[in-house]
């Protein structure tokens, strides 16, 4: 489908997030700033295997995101950072041009600006976020994004089987060491500990 009016994909951000807030509104149209730029018009429809986004971070915009995009984790066309900044970086992959859009730190001082009596914060952010323009929420810059072929959906390749666990690794995850292949817990990413 071509691209929604923002009460329409505010109504589909609400229901994927659980609830409408001011980051939601950030989130989609820092999405359809992105798109916009990268003369993506059909993200959902013609132009829906065009796009990859990375997200760094995981708050309330970056549910927003998918909505727009039509960038999924499952589909492996969205991409988590963990750096803990409100931005996102959409790759178009027929061009292979990248814009990175971020949220700029005096959005929220100027919304207070701008709705002053709108209530609570979150309340006078979703106001102004609908209506500021693009240069003023967020700051846009081409980057390059280097894509290796196992980090594009659709990749296909044989399963690696860690030497340690016996479990089975998808997408050139494994790592060498000391002649063993391994899974990156087993190498010593692991985030949780065995009971
Ligand atoms: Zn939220
Ligand atoms: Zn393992």
């Amino acid at each position: 489908m071509p691209i929604l009016t923002l009460p329409e994909y505010e109504e589909l951000a609400a229901r994927a997030h659980g609830h409408l807030c001011a980051g939601q509104i950030l989130g989609l149209r820092m999405a359809l700033y992105g798109i916009r730029l990268l003369g993506i018009r059909d993200p959902a429809g013609a132009d829906r295997k065009r796009l990859i986004a990375f997200v760094e971070i995981d708050r309330c915009a970056a549910d927003a995101i998918p909505v727009v995009t039509g960038c999924r984790l499952g589909k492996r066309a969205l991409k988590f950072r963990d750096f803990g900044k409100t931005a996102a970086t959409f790759c178009d992959r027929e061009t292979g041009r990248a814009v990175r859009v971020a949220a700029r730190e005096d959005s929220k001082q100027r919304a207070q600006q701008l709705f002053p009596d709108a209530g609570s914060a979150n309340e006078q952010q979703m106001r102004a976020y609908r209506v500021m323009p693009e240069e003023e929420l967020f700051v846009a810059q081409w980057v390059r994004v280097t894509l290796r072929e196992e980090e594009l959906p659709g990749y296909k390749a044989t399963r690696a089987t860690c030497a340690a666990c016996g479990e089975g690794i998808s997408f050139r995850r494994e790592v060498e060491r000391e002649g063993r292949t391994l899974c990156r817990a087993c190498a010593g990413e692991r985030y949780y500990e065995t009971l």
